[in-house]
């Protein structure tokens, strides 16, 4: 804008510029796919690595990792110990306890205190973010350094390898999926594109947004090169911001043998109903929905809702929580009946929504859809004022 302001002979012209600025947020590195940021801090790492965040294996035969998953309990729960870091401060310990919450949701993984369990994973601010492969016996090390390491899909990532997990681009059926682009590899990083022959693929199909899955110029030597292209659709995204995808939470439920009926919604809005709708639901179901939008704060609206209707809604009810866990505080109580609930907003781009159902009556069951919530206002503007005097002649 300009303002001209004249008092006499003297005439003033301010001049204000305002543009917009980056905003402070750390946009750019939440593009950056996982791996990058691991290889970037495990770069000044002094611990010997293998693909650049595994723990090399006294016994390197063991790839079909069968003795080495976490065991199951009676109940069907993998509960697995861990210890945390006394170095850890609070939000660093937030951060992995989020991780692990989204495991616990959607999988019947547990990560469980520690109290004397022999084998058990000791989570430790180490120099870099790296992991053994599977269980090894005794306390093993995942190193999730608080500088740097401190991303959820990160954590999750580590944690899977110490489930049992091996880079997605490492399955033995890979070469129908991706071309490694040798080329831009240097001699000495080549042995981190290795394919296992005999990995367990479990059956489910090769997934580029595993949040196992290399970025597209992991290792590159040359810049701008691809070292991993997607084929035939070279255009196809590969690698993970998030946190896992909706394959590595079934691959997880296959290979622990979790009946766990999960979904992971990870657009910026979409819908979501109970299984056969608007048929009527199966008795004794438990499925839960993930909804996590990439940011903003989740808000759902249901359209339609018919459930049986029991006191207090323990037979059969719909419940949505804030955050991404049972035990995030709860922002709609068990709801049955058929008054459509009323819209929910989360505090974050995180939500999770619980159908549980008895074995007594079904109805049809609801449907809702979910956005990311409006715009906030994250936009800078910095101004400049040029001031211009002009003395006129009298
Ligand atoms: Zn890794």
């Amino acid at each position: 804008g300009m303002i001209h302001i004249s008092s006499g002979n003297e005439k003033v012209i301010l001049l204000c510029f305002c543009t917009e600025s980056p905003s402070p947020t750390e946009t750019d590195e939440e593009d950056e796919d996982i791996f990058n940021k691991i290889l970037k801090v495990n770069k000044d790492s002094s611990q010997f690595l293998q693909e650049g965040d595994i723990v090399p294996r006294r016994s390197r035969s063991a790839i079909n990792c069968r003795q080495c998953n976490w065991p199951q309990s009676s109940d069907g729960i993998v509960r697995i110990p861990y210890e945390l870091d006394p170095a850890y401060e609070e939000s660093h310990v937030k951060g992995i306890h989020d991780a692990m919450a989204e495991f616990e949701a959607l999988t019947c993984i547990n990560f469980v205190k520690r109290k004397a369990e022999r084998d058990y994973l000791s989570i430790r601010s180490a120099d870099g973010c790296w992991s053994n492969y599977g269980r090894v016996g005794g306390g093993q090390t995942v190193s999730v350094m608080k500088g740097g390491c401190m991303w959820k899909g990160v954590i999750q990532h580590e944690l899977e390898h110490a489930l049992g997990f091996l880079h997605e681009h490492s399955r033995s059926d890979r070469d129908k999926h991706v071309k490694i682009m040798w080329e831009y590899i240097s001699p000495p990083d080549r042995p981190d594109f290795k394919k296992f022959e005999n990995s367990n693929n479990l059956d489910l199909p090769y997934d580029y947004s595993s949040v196992m899955h290399y970025g597209p110029y992991t290792f590159s030597n040359t810049t701008g090169k691809a070292t991993i292209v997607p084929i035939p659709d070279r255009s196809v995204h590969i690698g993970q911001r998030q946190g896992m995808s909706n394959l590595d939470v079934a691959k997880i439920n296959k290979l622990y043998n979790c009946s766990r009926c999960s979904t992971i919604l990870d657009g910026p809005s979409g819908s979501l109903r109970s299984a056969n709708y608007p048929r009527n639901y199966s008795d004794n179901t438990n499925c839960v929905w993930l909804i996590r939008t990439r940011s903003r704060k989740v808000s759902l609206h249901f359209q339609a809702f018919q459930l049986q209707i029991t006191k207090g809604c323990q037979g059969d009810y719909v419940k949505v929580y804030d955050g991404s866990s049972k035990s995030s505080p709860v922002l709609m109580d068990k709801t049955c009946g058929s008054k459509i609930p009323n819209g929910i907003v989360a505090s974050s781009n995180l939500m999770l929504v619980e159908f549980t159902t008895d074995g007594a009556q079904t109805a049809s069951g609801f449907q809702a859809t979910f956005t990311a919530g409006k715009k906030e206002k994250l936009r800078n503007y910095v101004c400049y004022f040029a001031v211009s005097t002009n003395i006129k002649q009298s």
